[in-house]
């Protein structure tokens, strides 16, 4: 018996765990579940629990109907929030057609093929994201839109306030379930927050970004708040972005760092920065998922709109984080597009393929953007070479369609299904006369 199943299998025992949850994701980041008894843990690690694919929306089309779900051991936890008593444990899964091949739908295996792919060129890919959220006094809202739980901003300490417990409470849950957490404070915008988890290899920080949602929205629902990762939900307040900073190690060397380089950054360091500029627009449907993606993109507060890079500047897409002298293994290039509502398997799949492109490519790392970039004239922007990354979901998504990175790296069938499901909603967008239009148009024309 493996050990890790034997683990598990002697905790559920040991701690009266009554029910276990089966954890995948679909293709749009929904985090599914399915619930079952202490009795069929042992039967789903040899066989895989049956599910019905096609019931669940983003996942199979509907001849691949028949899939399992085969449980992860190294991913159980019980879960917090459920309290002691009949305690509930989770464990993310693998899902595979019934002969036990890898499901192609599975969001997680795309990830699982991407490092694959890392390894064969001697790479492990590590990822540390910093994710932003808003807390609102409830999802329901009147005409002034949604109401933040305080108006507070970066780094402010609120006596009394409702920010400090509820990080209290998540980092609590967070560790507890495994999940090391690195900071947390308050961000920009009013009731906006932001949780920093400690780097891990690019898979765990997937499934930790899954659980990390959950606990988030359990903690909020615990003290009577509503907690949404949303890209923009104020107009005129910072959107919520999930800046992830990465890095490539060969064994156990950081393969982005090079002693007395500009900014400690290797050549390979420098090639996947190249890569990820490149590729960057193409990538965009899948980090920035949503219409409401854009308007966040597009609505300044330091998220970026320009394909630039450089040390110190938070108008570029790519940073080179501030680093210290004999730190080298801590080297690492910060991705700034992604926004909290992306689903993590497929966008560190996308962002790491799009770096090791410009390895393999050998990519030659443009010009570092010293000035800040919005200030800038559009001509003087275009005379520096200095593209802009999508305006609209639309645009984003006619630039997937022609991706070959793309394709090849989500496999056809994930491939197509974002590009249905997200064609889908930009249609039904566009197709809606806006509060904004009403105003500017009704009373003059
Ligand atoms: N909220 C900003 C964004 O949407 C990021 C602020 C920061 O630099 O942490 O990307
Ligand atoms: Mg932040
Ligand atoms: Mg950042």
């Amino acid at each position: 018996m493996d050990k890790q199943r034997d683990f598990v299998l002697r905790t559920i025992e040991e701690r009266g765990v009554k029910f276990i949850r089966l954890w995948f994701t679909d293709v749009i980041g929904t985090l599914k579940s399915v619930a079952i008894a202490p009795a069929e843990v042992e039967g789903a690690f040899a066989e895989g629990i049956g599910f019905d694919g096609s019931a669940i929306e983003g996942l199979t089309r509907s001849f691949e109907s028949d899939l399992l779900a085969q449980p992860d051991p190294s991913t159980f936890q019980i879960l917090p929030w459920r309290g002691e008593i009949d305690p509930t444990a989770r464990m993310f899964c693998d899902l595979t057609t019934p002969d036990g091949r890898p499901a192609v739908s599975d969001p997680r295996h795309v990830l699982r093929r991407a490092l694959a792919k890392a390894a064969d060129a001697g790479f492990t890919f590590y990822t540390h994201p910093e994710i932003e959220f808003y807390l609102l006094k409830s999802a329901q809202f009147g005409p002034e839109g949604p109401v933040p739980v305080d108006n507070a901003g970066y780094f402010d300490n609120v006596p009394g306030g409702t920010a400090h417990d509820f990080r209290r409470r998540s980092v609590r849950m967070l560790e507890d379930l495994g999940i090391s957490v690195e900071y947390s404070h308050h961000e920009g915008g009013p009731g906006q927050n932001e949780i920093d988890l400690r780097y891990a290899d690019a898979l765990t920080t997937a499934d930790n970004i899954m659980t990390f949602r959950t606990v988030v929205k359990e903690v909020a629902i615990e003290q009577g708040v509503y907690a949404t990762f949303m890209p923009k939900p104020l107009s005129d307040q910072p959107g919520s972005g999930m800046h992830t900073h990465l890095s490539l190690f060969e064994g156990d060397t950081n393969a982005f760092y090079q002693a007395g380089a500009e900014y400690q950054l290797s050549i390979t360091g420098r090639r996947f920065i190249a890569g990820l500029l490149r590729h960057a627009n193409e990538i965009a449907a899948v980090t920035n998922q949503f219409v409401n993606s854009y308007k966040r993109l597009w609505g300044g507060d330091e998220a970026p709109s320009f394909v630039t890079w450089g040390h110190n500047n938070r108008s570029a897409l790519v940073r080179v984080p501030m680093y210290k002298p004999n730190k080298g293994q801590s080297t690492r290039v910060e991705y700034r597009a992604i926004d909290s509502a992306t689903n993590p398997y497929l966008a560190y799949a996308l962002m790491l393929a799009a770096g090791l492109k410009g390895i393999e490519e050998e990519y030659e790392l443009p010009r570092e953007a010293e000035d800040n970039v919005w200030s800038l004239t559009g001509s003087e922007r275009r005379a520096l070479g200095y593209t802009s990354l999508p305006a609209s979901l639309d645009h984003a998504l006619e630039l997937m369609e022609d991706s070959e990175l793309v394709a090849e790296t989500l496999g056809e069938q994930v491939f197509n299904y974002v590009l249905l499901n997200k064609r889908k909603e930009w249609e039904a967008y566009r197709g809606q006369v806006t509060p904004f239009e009403l105003k500017s148009n009704l009373g003059l024309l």
